[in-house]
C-alpha cells in the first residue's frame, strides 16, 4: 500500500486501543473533544503529503509505489537534501509545534535500517533482520509511530537506569511460542493517539545484570496488555480565530504501561542483549535524527520572530528594547539554520553506505535549543504585556454593539485594524501563554534530554585537537 489519505489515516484509528484522557477510556479518537482537532490536522497531514508529492513522495527502492520522503535510507548529501525539502514542508505545517509528527520516527527507524550492520553485531542479526523488514513495512503501510526510549522516574536517587529486579522499568518475563513477554512502563509516548504502533528502542545505556531491560519492538497500538495514559488535553475545540494553535495541535503524551505485553517474535530487534542495546544508539542516530528536529525548532523559531516582529509592529513597539529583543529572536533563529547548513554540508558516510549530518553543530544545538526556546517564550511575553490578554474573541468582534466599540479602542498603531490586532495577539498568547504553550515549552526543554545532559554529551564528544595546538604554543614556551 502506498502513502495513505488523511481518511485511511483515520481509519486506521479505529481499533481496541487502550487510550484514557481524564475519567474515561476513548473508544472513538477522532471523535474525541479532547483528541478531535489533531486528528484532524493529522489526517490533514497524510493528505498534504499528496498535494505536495513532488517535494515529500518518492518511488520504494524494490515496489516502485509512492512513499514519504522521510523514509530515506540517506546514500548521499544529496539523499539529505531531498530529505531536507520534505521535512521542511511537513514542520511548516504546524510551525514547528507538533514535534513528533510521523516524520520523526521515519527518519530515525530509516536510520536504523540503513545501519542494519550495527544492529546485526553482538550476535543480533535475527534482530536486525526483523527491523530492516519492520522499516519497509513502516514505509509501505505508512504508519503513524510512537516511541518510548525513557525508563520511568520513580526514585532519583537509584539512578536513571534500571537495577537488576527492577519492578517497574519495561522488561522481559519470558518467552512464547510466538515471541516474547514484557512488563513495566516507560514515559512518554508523543502522539500515542494518533499513532498505529508504539516503537520501544534503547535510551540511556543500561548497567551489567540488567539484560532483561535490553529491548526493542515495534507492536500496534491496540495489542492486549498496552494501556496508555495522556495527560490532560490541552486541545480547545472552537473556531481557529480564538485559539488557532489549540484548536488544531495537541499532539498528546502518554505514559505507557505493558502489562504482560506479548511481543511477535518478528516485531523485536533486540531480546535481552545488553552489548546490542547498548552500542546502537552511539554512532549515527543523533545527527540523524537531529535534521529533523533541528528542521522543525529552525521553523517554530523563524515563525516566533516573525510574530514577535508583527506584534511590535502592531502596537509600534519595535525600536529601543523591543529591537533588541526581536534581534534577538532572529538571532537563534538564523544560528539554527546556520547549524542544520552546517551538518548538512559535513554530512558523509558513516557506514554500510549510509550517508548522516555532520554531528558537531547537532550537538552544540542541543544543548542550547533548550535554553533558546524559554527565551523566545519571555520575549514574546515581555513584548506584547498586557496586549496579549486584551484580544477580543471573534463572538465579541461579531457582537453588532460590542464592534464599533472594539474598532475603536481596541484597534493599534499606525493602520493596523482592531481584528488584525486581535488576531495577532491571540496567535501569540496561544504560542507562549495556553496550557499547550506551555506543554510546548517543557517539550523543548527535555523532549531529546535537558540542556545539561546535551553540554555533558557535547564537552564527553568533542575533538580537542585544535584547542590543545593553540593552547600548547604558550604552554611549551622555553622559559626565558
Ligand atoms: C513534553 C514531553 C514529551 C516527551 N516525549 C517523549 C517521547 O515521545 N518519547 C520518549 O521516549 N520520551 C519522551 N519524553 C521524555 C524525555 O525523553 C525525557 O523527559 C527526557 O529524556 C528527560 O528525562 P527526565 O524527564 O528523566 O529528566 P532528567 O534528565 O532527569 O532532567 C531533570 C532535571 O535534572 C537535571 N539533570 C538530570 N541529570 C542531569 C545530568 N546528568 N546533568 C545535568 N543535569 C541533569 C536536568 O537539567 C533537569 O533540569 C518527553 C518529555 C516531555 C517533557
Amino acid at each position: 500500500m502506498p502513502a495513505r489519505t488523511g481518511k485511511e489515516f483515520l481509519q486506521g484509528l479505529k481499533d481496541d486501543r487502550h487510550i484514557w484522557v481524564g475519567a474515561e477510556r476513548v473508544r472513538d479518537v477522532a471523535a474525541h473533544p479532547a483528541f478531535a482537532g489533531a486528528a484532524r490536522s493529522m489526517a490533514a497531514l497524510f493528505d498534504l503529503q499528496h498535494d505536495t508529492a513532488d517535494v515529500c513522495l518518492m518511488p520504494d527502492p524494490e515496489t516502485g509505489e509512492l512513499i514519504n520522503v522521510s523514509h530515506v535510507i540517506p546514500r548521499s548529501r544529496g539523499d539529505l537534501g531531498r530529505r531536507h525539502a520534505c521535512l521542511e514542508r511537513i514542520a511548516e505545517f504546524s510551525v514547528g509545534i507538533m514535534g513528533r509528527t510521523p516524520d520523526y520516527l521515519n527518519v530515525t527507524v530509516a536510520g536504523f535500517a540503513g545501519r542494519a550492520d550495527e544492529w546485526a553485531a553482538h550476535d543480533n542479526d535475527r534482530g536486525a533482520t526483523n527491523l530492516v523488514a519492520f522499516q519497509k513495512e513502516a514505509a509501505r503501510r505508512d504508519l503513524s509511530l510512537t516511541h518510548t526510549i525513557v525508563q520511568p522516574t520513580i526514585d532519583k536517587a537509584r539512578g536513571d537506569v534500571p537495577s537488576p529486579g527492577d519492578e517497574i522499568a519495561l522488561h522481559k518475563v519470558g518467552d512464547t511460542a510466538h515471541g516474547i513477554v514484557v512488563r513495566g512502563a516507560r514515559v512518554l509516548a508523543t502522539l500515542a493517539p494518533f499513532s498505529d504502533e508504539l516503537f520501544v528502542y534503547p535510551g540511556a545505556p543500561l548497567a551489567p545484570g540488567t539484560d532483561a531491560y535490553a529491548l526493542a519492538f515495534s507492536i500496534p497500538m491496540a495489542t492486549p496488555g498496552l494501556t496508555f495514559l495522556c495527560r490532560d488535553s490541552y486541545s480547545v475545540p472552537g473556531n481557529v480565530f480564538d485559539h488557532p494553535l489549540s484548536s488544531r495541535f495537541d499532539e498528546q503524551d502518554a505514559f505507557v504501561i505493558f502489562d504482560d505485553v506479548e511481543v511477535p517474535r518478528g516485531r523485536v530487534f533486540i531480546d535481552a542483549n545488553l552489548a546490542a542495546y547498548n552500542s546502537v544508539m552511539t554512532t549515527g542516530w543523533m545527527p540523524n535524527i537531529m535534521q529533523q528536529t533541528s528542521i522543525r525548532a529552525q521553523t517554530k523559531l523563524e515563525f516566533a520572530w516573525g510574530l514577535a516582529t508583527l506584534m511590535a509592529e502592531a502596537i509600534n513597539a519595535g525600536t529601543g528594547t523591543g529591537a533588541e529583543m526581536l534581534g534577538e529572536l532572529w538571532s537563534y533563529a538564523e544560528m539554527t539554520r546556520a547549524g542544520v547548513y552546517a551538518a548538512e554540508q559535513g554530512a558523509s558516510e558513516w557506514g554500510n553506505g549510509v550517508w548522516f549530518p555532520d554531528g558537531r553543530p547537532f550537538r552544540a544545538l542541543r544543548g542550547l535549543l533548550p535554553l533558546w526556546f524559554p527565551r523566545v517564550n519571555e520575549i514574546i511575553r515581555l513584548l506584547g504585556s498586557h496586549n496579549l490578554l486584551a484580544a477580543p474573541t471573534s463572538a465579541q468582534l461579531a457582537d453588532p454593539a460590542l464592534r464599533p466599540l472594539i474598532d475603536r479602542f481596541l484597534r493599534g498603531a499606525k493602520d493596523t485594524t482592531a481584528e488584525q490586532r486581535a488576531r495577532i495577539f491571540r496567535l501569540a498568547w496561544d504560542f507562549t501563554g495556553s496550557a499547550l504553550a506551555s506543554r510546548g515549552e517543557q517539550y523543548e526543554r527535555f523532549y531529546l534530554a535537558s540542556s545539561g545532559r546535551a553540554f555533558i554529551r557535547a564537552q564527553t564528544y568533542a575533538a580537542p585537537d585544535r584547542a590543545r595546538r593553540l593552547i600548547d604554543r604558550f604552554l611549551k614556551e622555553e622559559l626565558a
